[in-house]
């Protein structure tokens, strides 16, 4: 996959021009990660919901769990994607029957491969042979989890379900930071103490990165006869259940060591389509429960874009610089934006969309938040020249609210209780 040449002024690929050699010359490195950043941006804002599902160390069932998500969440009628970054064991071709898949670029974009209803990613599709070792480096293996998210065309996805690399380190971080925003991680365990230990790691991994930690899994927990379908517990069960007690996250229970299911990934049949029936399917189930939940909650797809309100008016837009997922008092300084969208005649929040803003340049922002659609912005502090040019985009600024929760913030604009008047920034 050649990187892109050109020199991003728009006038053709290299070799660069010499009008803008002095630019590129200055601003090469951030020009790019820029021009990176908005393509990265413009496929994920398509992606409604990104699920992680991690663990803290490999061979506790992850791949599994994450293919049967997907497929679950297929089989209710959603648009899936399956993105496999285990680098180290992408196991997802052989379980979906895969292995011989080959990758399409099509108009210089990488097709994803579609197997019963998923749009499909792997890392081992990249190897020439499948039993080669990955030998790379951090920085390659985190340009190809990047590469992945930015340059596969997933289209319009319900749900995106990425199989990361197990443990916490800097492939799960690039991951959930390339992904982000994140609703949430799906965390796998098996009944084991030493296998339990490693995910609360993974929960403190979460709980440090702000990614919602969607509930614990515990995997292989009890045995089913082939024969009588009986579940005998052959290590100690439920450590999973407690652990996930202990760090007050939710439990979505136990799925047992069933040789359907090796059976299953072996033949790369997926096994909640080909055994719907059983009692392990149904586990799975569960597990997809607070995933599905997801979509009936406010989220971009329902953003308003420029839509019009029974009395013809423009449906509201408020940006709010955040973060931490607080009002950011700084605004030219915050991580994201969040753009709600809001029903002027209840005044009610209706939607909710995080954004990366771009860089902060004079002007920037502004003419960004104008072509996001947002109408008012709520800030802590802000200068009189940003003032002026948020009115020249037609943004209404209100300054002086305190930090707090976005959505609150709104709420409270739109209610006309805002507490807002002392503006923090004199610059
Ligand atoms: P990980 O992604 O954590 O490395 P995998 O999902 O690749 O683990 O699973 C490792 C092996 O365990 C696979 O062969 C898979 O078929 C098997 N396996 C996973 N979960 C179960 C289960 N509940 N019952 C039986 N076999 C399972």
């Amino acid at each position: 996959m050649a990187k892109d040449e050109g020199c991003g002024c728009g006038q053709g690929r290299a070799p660069r021009h010499d009008a803008c050699a002095a630019v590129h010359k200055s601003e090469d490195g951030s020009l790019d990660e820029f021009l990176d950043q908005q393509a990265l941006d413009e496929r994920l804002q398509r992606i409604r919901h990104r699920i992680i599902v991690m663990s803290g160390k490999g061979g506790v069932g992850k791949s599994t769990v994450a293919a049967n998500v997907a497929i679950s969440l297929a089989l209710s009628g959603k648009s899936v994607g399956l993105l496999d970054v285990d680098i180290h064991g992408p196991s997802i071709p052989k379980m979906l029957k895969l292995g011989d898949a080959a990758v399409r670029m099509k108009n210089g974009v990488i097709q994803p491969v579609e197997k019963a209803g998923l749009k499909v990613m792997s890392i081992g599709f990249l190897l020439r042979d499948r039993d080669e070792a990955v030998i790379w480096r951090g920085p390659m293996k985190i340009g190809v989890i990047k590469q992945f998210l930015k340059d596969v065309e997933w289209g319009d996805l319900d749900y995106l379900v990425i199989d990361s690399p197990p443990g916490t380190g800097d492939e799960p971080l690039s991951v959930a930071q390339l992904a982000a925003p994140v609703d949430g991680a799906v965390i796998v365990t098996t009944p084991q103490d030493v296998a339990t230990a490693d995910v609360r790691k993974s929960i403190n991994f979460c709980r440090q990165l702000n990614l919602p930690v969607l509930g614990v899994v515990e995997n292989m927990s009890g045995f089913v006869c082939p024969k009588c379908g009986t579940v005998t517990d052959i290590f100690k069960a439920g450590g999973g259940e407690r652990m996930a007690a202990d760090t007050g996250v939710p439990f979505l229970g136990r799925i047992p060591v069933d040789p359907a299911v090796g059976e299953a990934c072996d033949d790369g049949k997926p096994f909640v389509y080909h055994y719907s029936r059983t009692e392990t399917a149904k586990a799975f189930e569960r597990v997809v429960t607070p995933i599905l939940a997801l979509s009936n909650k406010v989220t971009t797809e329902q953003m308003p874009n420029n839509t019009t309100n029974e009395g013809g008016k423009t449906a509201m837009k408020i940006a709010i610089p955040v973060a931490d997922g607080k009002l950011c008092m700084h605004f030219g300084h915050c991580e994201q934006f969040a753009l709600l969208a809001a029903d002027e005649k209840t005044k009610k929040v209706t939607g909710k969309q995080m954004l990366i803003p771009p860089p902060h340049e004079p002007g920037v922002l502004p003419r960004w938040l104008h072509e996001q659609g947002a109408n008012v912005i709520i800030a802590g502090g802000m200068g009189q020249r940003a003032q002026a040019l948020f009115a020249e985009n037609n943004i209404k600024v209100v300054v002086g609210a305190a930090s707090g929760d976005p959505e609150e913030l709104a709420s409270q604009y739109l209610a006309g209780v805002l507490a807002s008047g002392t503006n923090v920034c004199d610059h």
